[in-house]
């Protein structure tokens, strides 16, 4: 599905649809330049996923997990430069039981598990933006 989004908030209730759809062990990739709303879009997820603490970008860290019915890790690979197997392994636990979502995830090569969803996101202007989901959810 494609669609624009004109607020935060809008792209937050998207991702919120999205994620009742999804299962322990499910990754979601988020791709977009700086800015284009990926962060966001996984705050509106994870709200949905039952994550009440605040839902900020990982990025000093490489990864978040998120106590919930089913735990939310959120990954940003933005500094990451491909990965080796000692980098794969610190980064495997995140994926391990949670509904993952992972931004940039360009950077983390073949080693990410195959994603049942990926994202899209695009600048149309400063309150909009362009959404692509393609997975087999039916979303
Ligand atoms: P990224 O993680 O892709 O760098 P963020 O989600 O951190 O992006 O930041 C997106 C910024 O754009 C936020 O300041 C957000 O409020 C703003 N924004 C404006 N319109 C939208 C929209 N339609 N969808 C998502 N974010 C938007
Ligand atoms: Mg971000």
């Amino acid at each position: 599905m494609q669609t624009v989004t004109s607020s935060p908030e809008a792209t937050e209730a998207l991702a919120a649809e999205l994620a009742l759809l999804l299962d322990a062990g499910d990754v979601v990739a988020i791709s977009g330049e700086l800015g284009a709303g990926k962060t966001t879009f996984v705050r509106g997820a994870a709200r949905a996923l039952g994550v009440i603490e605040p839902v900020s970008s990982p990025t000093f860290t490489i990864g978040h997990r998120y106590e919930a019915d089913v735990p939310v890790a959120h990954l940003d690979l933005y500094r990451v430069d491909g990965l080796d197997p000692e980098e794969w392994g610190d980064l495997e636990p995140y994926f391990d039981g949670t509904i993952a979502f992972v931004e940039w995830p360009e950077h983390g090569g073949r080693w990410l598990p195959e994603a049942r969803a990926v994202v899209t996101l695009e600048h149309v202007d400063e309150s909009h933006r362009n959404v692509r989901i393609d997975s087999d959810l039916g979303l």
